[in-house]
């Protein structure tokens, strides 16, 4: 989608700093982190939210990637011991950006932590 910043990131246009990608997503280091590990897991193709998501089942394949991304994302910085997923779905939960992102972060001790 035209003027998405993370339909442009997804596609390489802007630089960022890239930790992982498959056919279907692309993750990112979130420029400003709410834990000392905080990726952006994005699926490459446009999808406004969580609950776009839900309604489609192609796009319901996206979820099999982001699985993947999550678990090698946690390999690669050792936060299988304990992360947090995190979906904001719409602009009361505090979404920002309108394209479905989940956030995976860690690498030390959350409690109530959010993003
Ligand atoms: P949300 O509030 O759930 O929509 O989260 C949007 C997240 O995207 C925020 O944590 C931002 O810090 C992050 N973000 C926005 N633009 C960029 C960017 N160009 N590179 C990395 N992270 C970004
Ligand atoms: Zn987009």
């Amino acid at each position: 989608m035209q003027d998405c910043i993370f339909c442009k990131i997804a596609k390489h246009e802007i630089e960022t700093e890239m930790v992982y990608e498959n056919d279907l997503v692309v993750a990112f280091k979130d420029m400003n982190p709410a834990a000392q590990v905080h990726i952006l897991i994005v699926p490459k193709e446009h999808v406004t939210n969580f609950y776009e998501l839900a309604s489609n089942s192609r796009k319901a394949l996206i979820m099999g990637a982001v699985t993947d991304a999550v678990k090698a994302i946690a390999d690669q910085f050792e936060t299988s011991d304990g992360f947090r997923l995190i979906v904001n779905n719409g602009k009361d939960a505090g979404q920002t950006v309108f394209h479905l992102h989940f956030h995976l972060i860690g690498g030390e001790v959350l409690g109530a932590k959010l993003v």
